[in-house]
């Protein structure tokens, strides 16, 4: 049984007042939910949310990490203050990581591994862009992230190997995947994940422009387990609609 994940990411959003107004909105819509709640804030306030979601079902994820434990690597959050906050999941590979600060398969690969060595949740994201839909090529780009990032040695539980499907076209830009386009893509990185790696219960998320409207006919699918959400999980009052949807 794949326990459905309904995960936050807050990306550079939500200053003090906004964190504590959106718990205090947000209240126990997680102890009402049987779904698994993440929600991954800025590094800074990582402890108020970890605080105030204290008891509540709520994980609380980083949303990267830098592959090394601590030392000399200026303007970097490492393993150990990851785990000094309490932190135990993880988003590597976004897509905003990749294309906007460079980040190329080989770091990407390492930051997986340092997770895994780390015993945290990793949840890695995957997605083609526009032009690669177009072209046709969605499915060997979605494989060669795979592919690249795992390296042949996935080593942690399967429950803590959650892949989110996120194609680039989707994200922050009001358009969906159809629950058509997103369930072939989930069912082509669950094939992956069993025949080459033997996980047949990781979890694997949609995410691009999930709202409450559109929930529903996406958690449908059986193969889509959750979502990786970005706008929508700003706001409490639409965050509790998508946890409890
Ligand atoms: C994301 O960035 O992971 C994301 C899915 O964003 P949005 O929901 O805003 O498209």
């Amino acid at each position: 049984m794949r326990r459905t994940i309904i995960a936050a990411n807050w990306k550079m959003n939500n200053l003090t007042s906004e964190v504590i107004n959106f718990f205090a909105e947000f209240g126990d819509a997680a102890l009402n939910s049987e779904n698994e709640v993440i929600i991954a804030p800025a590094y800074p306030y990582i402890p108020l949310a970890s605080a105030l979601s204290k008891n509540k079902n709520i994980e609380i994820a980083a949303q990267d990490v830098y592959p090394k434990a601590e030392g000399a690597f200026t303007g970097m959050v490492g393993g150990k203050m990851l785990a000094d906050l309490g932190v135990k999941a993880v988003i590597i590979g976004h897509s905003e990581r990749r294309r906007i600060f460079g980040e190329p398969n080989d770091l990407i690969r390492e930051k997986v591994k340092f997770v895994q060595e780390n015993g945290l949740h990793l949840i890695f994201c995957v997605g083609e862009t526009l032009p690669e839909r177009e072209n046709g090529v969605m499915f060997d780009v979605l494989k060669e992230q795979i592919h690249s990032a795992f390296d042949d040695n996935l080593t942690l539980a399967p429950e803590k190997i959650t892949i989110a499907y996120e194609p680039v076209w989707a994200i922050g830009t009001g358009v969906t995947a159809t629950p058509e386009q997103a369930a072939e893509m989930h069912a082509f990185i669950r094939k992956i994940m069993k025949e080459k790696y033997g996980y047949e219960d990781s979890r694997i998320l949609y995410g691009g422009s999930v709202k409450p409207e559109n929930i529903q006919g996406l958690m449908a699918n059986e193969d889509i387990d959750g979502a990786l959400v970005g706008g929508a999980s700003l706001k409490a009052s639409s965050f509790m609609k998508l946890v409890n949807f």
